[in-house]
């Protein structure tokens, strides 16, 4: 019986990407070694664990030695002695970081990154980055409420009336359409903006107003990923943008484009343009950031606006994240196994395989390797 192996993550991560729920539905086809501790931050217990027919370890060696496949949210293999052929599976962002993939090639060592789950009928239940991009959109608007020197609702009471927060979201991918959501359904007004013209639709029926920028490139062939968009355009986005932020309470960026630095759409001339006690909370933090100022991490004061470039935001949520990213990994788990050998056909596995027996082989990613290069 193949043995899977449930690495701890670092502990800004808090998550864990098997909760028992998916140890007890892995158990009748694997072993699974439990490092201790490695459900605790997000809420499930080693006993739980144990109830659901995990193997509790003391330590991430004695799992690496121990297991064949190594689940991991990010934990990048670090060189640590391995034996026998070893599969690791997480979300390893390498189109972000393809020189990290030079970590893993050693022979026997197979990669599997879920970032790369093409966006197909098939693979939804594997797709981490929607996962994430939900939680993501939700936990910024509750930031930025938090943040806020202003109420989210329309308030009347003894004092008066407080009128509706006025929320801008740039992007309205899956982080976006859950932010543009959560933050009607606190009762904010909410305008959004997208260079993928299909999201106008998306975005208006969540009760939100879409802002129409004419002369976009819009990739509808481009398996749901937007391109990258020519330097006039986005001028012409900026100048309507700049007078949409400074009206705006709060403005939350979500735009990415896969494997380069994300869109610039908020200038620091927006920023200067804001109302004071207004907050930007920008998910594209980890990948360079939407707004000219955001610092990864870091809380920055500019002209009395507040910008947070939270780059894991998603870890906020633990237990959550963590429920969606089990039942991700666990489907594509179950497809692995009914594939012993990597179909080079299977469109799913063919696009999460990054290293094969110690060699690079992804396509996507050995593009960006060599344009480094
Ligand atoms: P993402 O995280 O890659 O990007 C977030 C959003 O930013 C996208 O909507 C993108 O168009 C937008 N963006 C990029 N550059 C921009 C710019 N310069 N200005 C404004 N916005 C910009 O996107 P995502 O959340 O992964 O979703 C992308 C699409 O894929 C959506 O249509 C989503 O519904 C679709 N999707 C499909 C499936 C599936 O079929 N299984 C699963 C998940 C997502």
């Amino acid at each position: 019986m193949v043995r899977i192996g449930i690495l701890k993550e670092r502990a800004d991560r808090r998550v864990t990407v098997l909760a028992p729920a998916g140890v007890e539905r892995l158990k009748d086809k694997a072993e699974i070694l439990v490092q201790r501790d490695a459900g605790r931050s997000a809420g499930f217990t080693n006993d739980a664990y144990e109830a659901a027919g995990g193997k509790l370890m003391g330590s991430a060696e004695e799992v690496m030695s121990g297991a064949d496949i190594l689940l991991s949210y990010d934990h990048h293999y670090d060189g640590e002695e391995l034996n026998g052929d070893k599969t690791f599976i997480g979300v390893f962002n390498f189109l972000w970081m393809p020189e990290q993939v030079g970590r893993y090639l050693h022979p026997g060592v197979t990669v599997h990154s879920l970032d790369l789950i093409p966006r197909s009928t098939l693979a939804q239940a594997m797709d981490v980055l929607s996962s994430v991009g939900s939680i993501s959109g939700y936990q910024a608007v509750l930031l930025a409420a938090e943040r806020s020197l202003a109420t989210v609702p329309m308030i009347t009471s003894a004092g008066g009336t407080l009128r509706p927060a006025q929320f801008l979201v740039m992007g309205a991918g899956v982080a976006g359409l859950q932010a543009i959501a959560t933050a009607r359904r606190l009762g904010a007004v909410v305008k959004a903006y997208d260079v993928r013209a299909a999201s106008k639709e998306e975005v208006e029926s969540l009760g939100a107003t879409f802002i129409e920028v004419e002369g976009a490139v819009d990739d509808s062939n481009g398996g749901g990923y937007a391109s990258q968009q020519s330097e006039a355009f986005l001028q012409k986005i900026r100048d309507r943008i700049h007078e949409e932020a400074s009206k705006a309470d709060v403005v939350i960026t979500t735009a990415r484009v896969p494997g380069r630095k994300a869109p610039l759409l908020i200038t620091e001339e927006m920023v200067m343009g804001m109302k004071p006690g207004a907050v930007v909370v920008d998910i594209a933090a980890a990948t360079g950031g939407n707004c000219a100022l955001t610092k990864a991490d870091k809380t920055v004061m500019h002209n009395e606006v507040t910008i947070l470039g939270p780059t894991s935001i998603e870890c906020s949520c633990a237990h959550s994240t963590s429920f969606l990213l089990s039942n991700n990994y666990v489907a594509f788990i179950e497809h692995l196994l009914k594939n012993k050998e990597v179909d080079a056909d299977d469109p799913i596995l063919r696009s999460t395989l990054v290293v094969r027996d110690g060699a690079s082989v992804n396509e996507r990613v050995l593009a960006l390797q060599t344009a480094a290069n």
